[in-house]
């Protein structure tokens, strides 16, 4: 195994434990937000943060993981490698870093893209008291997504059902009605909830207690599942002539795209948590992003989500197709090989580099 491999982990309680070594060991200063529930062995799960440099820092970079549960496989390794390789070490003058490990921490721990209430937490961060939007696309292949029985007929249905949307109404759209969201189907996929969920409040204090003293801010929230194996692509919600946009494109060049624009891996979807850090740090020059790392095939990632919800509808753990789902959802969101270990850490290490550079 190589060096980088070493800090990536088997479980949320290794990864956590792993996340919180390297983080004392580099001295950072560490806190936890631990959440209400418990992981599936009974132990405890939190949020937890590592920060750098001065209280009262100027500029801010940040660094999250764990926003779609399971994909914190993913961030989770690549913080702790940075943790561990000396990254905090040498930091511009008036900057902080701030890791943020495990923002679901409950979807990570029990190995869920999803939240404890089954949320979209990515789909959660709008004004719940305005109307939800609606996605009448995802009505339309609801079954598909939602199918009564996992067999392989119910499953080949599903897939011809997609394919017909998209023949009939473009990639783009099988792509929203996939992936947009939806504020209807409590127990379906891809739903975005109807209140602010614990992991979406949380995170707002995580922003105000860490991020409100600053003037800079730039944020790169960790996600996997999306794009070409190992291949990193930032998606940003900001339009394509906004001034954090073309300063993200400065730094990081033609992986930056936005969702307000054709060509992203990502569809404009509502309520994404990036949308979080503008509101709350309004008046502040933030910068907020999504980096996608791709893993494996688009359709094992879709077959492993609807699997995955139809096991939380028919008995989660406790039923006997559970450990083969487990295994095929948290394979679908992360690679277990050194090479996409290594990619990933160092494109995230790249990128990080070039924000503290133009800090200096
Ligand atoms: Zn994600």
């Amino acid at each position: 195994m190589t060096e980088t491999a070493d800090h990536f982990s088997q479980s949320y309680a290794e990864a956590r434990a792993k996340f919180r070594a390297a983080a004392t060991k580099a001295g950072a200063e560490t806190r936890q937000n631990l959440h209400p529930l418990k992981g599936p062995d009974g132990q405890e799960i939190a949020t937890d943060v590592a920060r750098f440099g001065p209280a009262t820092a100027r500029r801010i970079l940040g660094i999250g993981s764990g926003t779609h549960g399971v994909e914190g496989y993913c961030g989770s390794g690549v913080q702790t490698a940075l943790l561990s390789s000396g990254f905090a070490d040498a930091l511009p003058a008036d900057t902080a870093l701030v890791f943020i490990h495990a923002i679901n921490p409950w979807g990570f721990a029990w190995g869920r893209r999803v939240n404890e209430d089954n949320v979209d937490l990515n789909r959660n961060f709008l004004d719940h008291a305005k109307p939800h939007p609606e996605n009448p696309g995802y009505e339309d292949i609801y079954e598909a997504l939602n199918p009564a029985e996992l067999t392989e007929d119910a499953i080949n249905a599903g897939r011809a059902k997609m394919k017909a949307y998209g023949d009939a109404h473009g990639p783009a759209a099988l792509q929203h009605a996939l992936a947009g969201g939806q504020y209807t189907y409590a127990e379906g996929v891809q739903f975005g909830g109807l209140k602010p969920v614990w992991s979406n409040t949380n995170l707002r204090q995580i922003i105000q207690r860490e991020m409100s003293k600053a003037e800079e801010i730039v944020y790169i929230d960790i996600h996997s599942g999306l794009g070409p194996r190992g291949f990193g692509e930032v998606i940003s919600t900001a339009a394509e002539m906004d001034p954090a946009y073309l300063k993200m494109r400065d730094w990081w060049g033609e992986i930056v795209h936005s969702t307000q624009a054709a060509g992203s891996v990502s569809s404009n979807v509502p309520g994404s948590i990036t949308e979080a850090f503008g509101q709350e740090l309004q008046g502040r020059d933030v910068m907020p992003c999504g980096l996608e790392f791709g893993t494996v095939a688009m359709n094992l990632v879709a077959a492993a989500l609807v699997a995955d919800n139809w096991l939380h509808r028919h008995g989660g753990l406790d039923n006997p197709a559970a450990p083969a789902i487990k295994r095929q959802i948290r394979d679908a969101f992360y690679v277990d090989a050194d090479d996409w270990k290594e990619d990933v850490t160092r494109q995230t290490r790249d990128m990080a580099s070039k924000v503290l550079a133009s800090f200096r």
